[in-house]
């Protein structure tokens, strides 16, 4: 929580400030290059359509990180977890922040040219739902499990046992569970008992905060 969301998140964002610096010098303005016209547009739609694209892009990286071996191995920080519990949430690798952000930041700017002016709304939501799907909870929202990541559909994007002939994953959602359902890759086992949590091999993963972070810059 400390790095992930107190140190990490200032330099990255110190970082966006500056880049904004300078391409605000280039005079070229940002809504110029925009689809939609956002200023005609009313908050609530605005803020909707900024939450369904960012989950959809986050959901197609998310399977980039599943799929592809150098991106797996950064995101293998997170599935370090044996044990559900809120905290999961914040368990990532920093480079995770650095792979999301450009294709968000690309799809926003086609769309508005600037994120919302409310979207640390859509941040909150995000966060809270987040933390829920890694809470140790059978919780599905009954008819909203549909449309919505839930703890009971996360926990099965975490097992360390692959549905047979999966290899990539399953459940890569983020806030939205509808992406899952849409493209086929959603599956909740109707099981109970104990679910072993993490990947193969996780036993040759080091253990520590340093060595996790170099993990993936070395393999
Ligand atoms: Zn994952
Ligand atoms: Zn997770």
């Amino acid at each position: 929580m400390f790095f992930n969301f107190f140190i990490f998140s200032t330099v990255i964002q110190g970082f966006y400030v500056v880049t904004g610096l300078l391409f605000s010098k280039t005079g070229l303005h940002q809504d110029s290059i925009a689809l939609l016209d956002a200023g005609n547009m009313h908050t609530a739609l605005q803020l909707l359509i900024f939450f369904i694209v960012n989950d959809f892009v986050q959901w197609i990286t998310h399977i980039g990180l599943h799929k592809i071996p150098v991106l797996w191995n950064f995101h293998k920080v997170h599935h370090s977890v044996k044990e559900m519990g809120f905290a999961a949430h914040l368990r990532y690798h920093w480079m995770e922040n650095v792979l999301y952000k450009p294709l968000k930041t690309f799809a926003v700017m086609i769309l508005f040219g600037f994120e919302p002016e409310m979207a640390f709304m859509v941040h909150f939501f995000s966060i809270s739902i987040g933390h829920l799907n890694h809470a140790n909870i059978k919780l599905s929202y009954g008819p909203l499990k549909y449309l919505l990541n839930n703890p009971v559909m996360h926990i099965w994007h975490h097992s360390k046992e692959l549905p047979k002939g999966q290899t990539v994953g399953v459940n890569f959602g983020i806030s939205l569970s509808i992406w899952d359902y849409i493209f086929k890759t959603a599956y909740i086992p109707k099981v109970n008992g104990e679910i072993e949590l993490g990947f193969d091999k996780d036993e040759e993963f080091p253990q520590g905060f340093l060595k996790q972070n170099v993990y993936g810059f070395r393999t």
